[in-house]
């Protein structure tokens, strides 16, 4: 009788587990490709079911033609959602929110190019890769002073909100947008800039602010494999606005520019687009001026085999370029210094050496590229010679000259090369924000826009990849907590328990990375200091002292793995070192500072004053070790925009790239449901199925269902006991549901059991 008893147990166990799986309901089955099909159930055990699947649109229509049977193992399939739930624009509003259904739910839309669902309080958008119809100045019109309640998800209501919030609560506001290359971040970046303007616009100073757009992405996009118009940056703007809702001013601050791609691209990839419009677009004059060929004629250019992109006129691009450039009052002048220096580091590229002695050690060849590169950038041409094959070192008392390889001579001229450019940017960013300086009135009020690469999982990944998972443990931290914070609110507020609801947490993670005496960054910059460290030393020093942490594992060699929020990833230490130190060597700097010309000077001052500020006077050893770190610079910048950040209140955009291809009307399941991990959509249906998703207001819950009790039960006045009636009737367990002051809250699949019932009665 005990082993009966034990049965029954069992039994009562796998009915629950399997109770929304019955004849007739909908479910999703578990290919052998890991596809999802949907199916209707007509049986089920405890082992296996038997299920008719048909085309989709059959199953849509409930139409028995073309149908199939299967029959596979129970716990390959999922329970999916009832037909009057098929492509709702809130997630939540599902009541399976398992993978497939939210993948479907998405993809129902898609096809209808509704490409923004919500999550929630998160929106998410599925890049169209095409023209839709979102967009126009009516639509703008439409959404303006409107409440979210009963608009479709967008952009222009999630800026919307935000404005109003603004100000309504005098509260500043921030849209963080986030997903992998080519989702769509920049372009959903700019849809709210041309919102807000719209709305806040008038004094003129918003023209200048969509304008500074034209301007960073040719000097901080690039064509990658990935994406045509691939931002190299991590961008915040801080749109200020006066009391009355004007737009009053602007600051942008950019993260992490990718300098290496001014001296090195992949095969079909190419450097960033100023480069190759300026060739294509610069007039006879300034042509003659800088002395500039056609782009195919510099190394820099012409190594990658991509010169030209599909659809796009690089002569056009440089006029809105200029244009742009005019209207955030950037003069002429300093425009042509400018392209003179982009100029000069064409040229520097075009720089050859010739070995000179045994030993490999070279000097310059002494032609056209090293004259050219010299007098644009206004500096003698033996300086710039002695410059690029020599060091001067400091050995005890005395100075020596050491003369380079030729592989450290092609480094040091690429270093140069990529200062000017990093320089370049950061004065251009500079310009930027004088010229959107906020007006005196400004009251403080401001909504900002971060557009930041997404997490990256790469088959090799490097100090970059590392860089940019960093901060977005950071953002998907943020995210976190304001999430539960909002779940928080909605509790206390209907009375309801929050202590069932379970916390998710990546702290571990970043004090992995962030931790001092002995997290990762700490122990890298060590190293970094270390004059015979290497990317080897660093990756044993890691593993020795790291592995406690539940987040990082060893690997063969240089490697390691990091256990992120969205994955895990194995990164490769090579390079970790010289690109976490970022050494302009002195020689260069003072070449830098020799030049005649204001902009190479600038940047020279801009080093030297970071210098200055962190070792005092006595730095004359050569090697500039004790310089800030590029990591330990970019934990500073991270730390101040959570900073920032924090006191803001922020709406979330998950940007989707539903294929690989930048093509329109194709959606990869396997490739969304990647990304749906990674930014962090599916913890929000995790954090709301982990709570009470379901959320319905006793009235409504009456009305819809009050029908299916006893008329003795039925004919009750009060809302409220009409709802305990049913859940007391259909035996909704009670650690099922939540009894809140307005509603009703349910764990996730309790309201479609509800639903079936009430369609088979
Ligand atoms: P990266 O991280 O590489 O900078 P990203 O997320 O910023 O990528 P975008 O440059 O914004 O990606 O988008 C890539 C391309 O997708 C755009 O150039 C555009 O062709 C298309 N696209 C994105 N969003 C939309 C949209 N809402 N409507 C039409 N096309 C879009
Ligand atoms: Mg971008």
């Amino acid at each position: 009788s005990s082993e009966s008893k034990d049965e029954q147990t069992k039994s009562k166990r796998w009915k629950d587990a399997f109770s929304s799986l019955k004849k007739n309901s909908r479910v999703w089955c578990l290919n052998s490709d890991n596809t999802w099909t949907l199916g209707i159930v007509q049986s089920v055990s405890k082992e296996d079911s038997i299920v008719s699947t048909m085309e989709e649109q059959n199953v849509l229509s409930q139409a028995k033609s073309h149908s199939h049977l299967l029959q596979l193992p129970s716990s390959k399939l999922l329970p999916a959602n009832p037909i009057i739930l098929e492509g709702v624009d809130d997630l939540i509003q599902l009541s399976y929110l398992n993978e497939p259904a939210v993948l479907h739910n998405l993809h129902f839309r898609y096809k209808e190019d509704k490409i923004y669902t919500k999550a929630g309080p998160v929106l998410i958008a599925v890049n169209p890769f095409k023209k839709v119809p979102l967009y126009t100045t009516d639509l703008i019109e439409r959404f303006k002073g409107k409440k979210g309640e009963n608009l479709s998800p967008h952009v222009y209501v999630t800026a919307e909100s935000a404005f109003a919030a603004m100000m309504r609560d005098g509260v500043n506001q921030s849209i963080i947008i986030s997903g992998e290359s080519g989702a769509g971040k920049t372009e959903t970046a700019k849809i709210a800039m041309q919102y807000l303007a719209a709305v806040g616009g008038g004094g003129g100073v918003e023209n200048e602010i969509l304008k500074t757009n034209p301007i960073l992405e040719a000097f901080g996009n690039a064509r990658t494999l990935r994406n045509d118009n691939s931002s190299r940056f991590g961008k915040l703007i801080d749109i200020f606005f006066e009391d009355c809702g004007k737009i009053c001013g602007a600051k942008i601050q950019t993260y992490l520019l990718e300098k290496s791609r001014v001296v090195q691209q992949a095969e079909g990839e190419r450097s960033y687009h100023i480069f190759y419009q300026l060739c294509a677009g610069a007039d006879k004059e300034l042509r003659e001026t800088i002395n500039l060929r056609p782009a195919n004629d510099f190394r820099y250019l012409n190594q990658s085999s991509c010169l030209h992109i599909e659809n796009v006129d690089d002569s056009l691009k440089f006029q809105e370029t200029i244009d742009a450039m005019d209207v955030v009052q950037i003069s002429k002048e300093d425009q042509e210094s400018a392209f003179a220096m982009l100029a000069s580091i064409l040229w520097l590229g075009n720089i050859t050496f010739r070995v000179i002695d045994n030993d490999n050690h070279v000097t310059v060849d002494d032609n056209e590229a090293v004259s050219c590169a010299a007098s644009l950038l206004k500096c003698s041409k033996e300086h710039l010679m002695e410059a690029l094959c020599t060091r001067k070192m400091r050995a005890g008392h005395e100075n020596i000259v050491q003369k380079l390889t030729a592989s450290q001579a092609a480094d040091s001229r690429d270093a140069l090369a990529k200062a000017i450019y990093a320089g370049l940017f950061d004065w251009l960013v500079d310009c930027i924000n004088k010229s959107l300086e906020v007006g005196k009135r400004h009251s403080g009020r401001s909504i900002s826009i971060l557009d930041i690469y997404g997490f990256e999982s790469f088959v090799k990944n490097s100090f970059e990849q590392l860089c940019i998972n960093y901060a977005n443990e950071r953002l998907q931290q943020y995210f976190n907590q304001h999430l539960f914070k909002l779940e928080q609110e909605e509790y206390i507020s209907e009375g309801i328990d929050w202590t069932e609801v379970e916390f998710i947490d990546n702290q571990e993670c970043l004090e992995l990375i962030e931790k001092r005496p002995l997290g990762l960054i700490s122990l890298l910059d060590e190293e970094s200091t270390f004059p015979k460290g290497t990317d080897y030393t660093l990756a044993e020093k890691l593993k020795e002292h790291l592995t406690f942490n539940g987040c990082f594992k060893g690997e063969r060699s240089r490697g390691f793995r990091i256990r992120h929020y969205a994955g895990e990833v194995t990164y490769d230490t090579i390079g970790f070192l010289e690109k976490n130190r970022d050494l302009l060597h002195s020689d260069l700097l003072h070449l830098l500072s020799s030049c005649e010309m204001h902009l190479p000077q600038h940047f020279a001052c801009n080093v030297e004053q970071t210098l200055l500020k962190l070792t005092g006077p006595v730095r004359r050893s050569g090697i500039e070790s004790q310089k800030q770190s590029v990591a330990t610079k970019f934990k500073g910048q991270l730390a101040s925009l959570m900073q920032r950040l924090e006191d803001t209140e922020p709406h979330f955009i998950r940007c989707i790239k539903p294929n690989t291809l930048q093509q329109p009307n194709l959606y990869q399941e396997d490739l969304v449901l990647q990304q749906l991990r990674c930014c962090g959509v599916l913890e929000v249906v995790r954090i709301a199925r982990s709570g009470y998703p379901t959320r319905i207001a006793h009235q409504n819950f009456a009305q819809r269902y009050h029908f299916l009790l006893p008329l003795s039960l039925a004919n009750q006045e009060d809302p409220l006991s009409i709802c305990v009636a049913i859940l007391h009737q259909f035996k909704v367990r009670p650690d099922m549901y939540q009894v809140g002051y307005t509603k009703l809250f349910f764990r996730a699949g309790q309201v479609g059991r509800l639903e079936d019932i009430r369609l088979q009665t």
